[in-house]
């Protein structure tokens, strides 16, 4: 185990966790980052960034993370690209594993992110990564002139679907309902796209083939038939899981696994109350995507990055006065 004992422990390494690492290190803090051996976040599987306020023009997802890494570099936060294996919240400090090293703190924010749901089909996991893919610019690609389908209504499905059509012959969004979950601006965006169509109120049931994808079983929802479409590549948006699975039992989670606020628990009430992004164990502090499953943007897990940054110092001074 490590002898020193840190002020903060910072785990993820997406906008929330680099920008609570730039406003504690600049507080003087010194945080460690433990950023995960596969850094940087979800940014990492997107092109161009169009909406983060500063980059008139847009700005690459790697290229945005390296800036805010080096930005957090700067102000002399530690970051270490190994994943964090089990934490312990019931002892103080806070102790944090990574394999047989650990690590002791005062203070933690957890900025761990989300990942990508799969559909759960026995032949999907099998043929991820032979056709199977959940990131379009990552993978689009390898699909040029093949025809492929993206699954989901949501604002991913629309935008994979674009990138795709970059690559592909032709685009089928297919998605359970009637309705997108999706901004009108990006079905918009969609209809007028002519590679792409759109397959409603159904559902993906099976993925085909042996060594690559070669089509797809599609269940009707509404008169339950089930038929059969060859393609080459299929692209799965339907949303995020929270990277929580090491924090069970330390901390209190919701019943999807995201992180509970303890302000959320508790709104307004005792002592530490007040702290908004303080989770359900006090000097445990939370920001961005691992608890915020609504707007997940960039800018919004930017800014609870520095909530959290902000409290956890006002905590630490206040732990320090007494
Ligand atoms: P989302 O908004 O949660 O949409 C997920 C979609 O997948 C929904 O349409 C959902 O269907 C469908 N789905 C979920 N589970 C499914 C299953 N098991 N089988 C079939 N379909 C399933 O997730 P998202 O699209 O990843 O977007 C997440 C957040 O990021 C949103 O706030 C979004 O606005 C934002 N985002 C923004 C942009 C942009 O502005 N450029 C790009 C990407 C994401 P139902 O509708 O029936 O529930």
């Amino acid at each position: 185990m490590e002898k020193n004992i840190r002020n903060v422990v910072i785990i993820g390494s997406g906008p929330a966790a680099f920008t609570a690492a730039i406003y504690t290190a600049r507080a003087n803090l010194s945080p460690l980052v433990l950023a995960g051996f596969k850094w940087g976040g979800q940014l990492m599987l997107t092109t161009d960034v169009e909406n983060y306020p500063g980059f008139p023009q847009g700005i690459l997802g790697p290229g945005l993370m390296e800036k805010f890494r080096e930005q957090a570099t700067r102000f002399g936060a530690e970051i270490i690209t190994e994943d964090v294996t089990a934490v312990d919240f019931k002892v103080r400090p806070f102790k944090i594993f990574v394999n047989q090293k650990s690590y002791q703190t005062r203070s933690v924010i957890i900025a761990a992110g989300a990942e990508t749901k799969w559909l759960g089909l026995t032949n999907e996991q099998r043929l991820i990564g032979k056709g199977v893919s959940s990131c379009a610019p990552c993978d689009a690609f390898f699909f040029k002139d093949k025809k492929v389908i993206v699954v989901g209504g949501g604002d991913s499905a629309m935008e994979e679907a674009l990138v795709l059509t970059k690559f592909a012959t032709s685009v089928a969004i297919i998605h359970r309902r009637e309705q997108f979950r999706a901004s009108k601006i990006m079905v918009d965006r969609a209809h007028a796209n002519k590679k792409i169509s759109f397959i409603l109120n159904s559902e993906v049931v099976d993925m085909l083939g042996k060594d690559k994808v070669e089509g797809v079983k599609i269940k009707n929802i509404i008169d339950a038939k089930i038929s059969q479409m060859p393609l080459d590549g299929v692209f799965v948006a339907i949303g995020h899981l929270p990277m929580t699975s090491i924090f069970t039992g330390q901390i209190d989670l919701d019943e999807k696994g995201y992180v509970v606020r303890r302000s959320q628990i508790h709104p307004g009430g005792g002592s530490t109350g007040n702290y908004k992004m303080m989770t359900s164990v006090e000097g445990v502090f939370v920001a961005g995507d691992v608890h915020d499953y609504h707007f997940r943007q960039a800018v919004t897990a930017a800014g609870y990055g520095c909530m959290a940054a902000l409290e956890a110092e006002k905590w630490l001074d206040i732990q320090e006065s007494n």
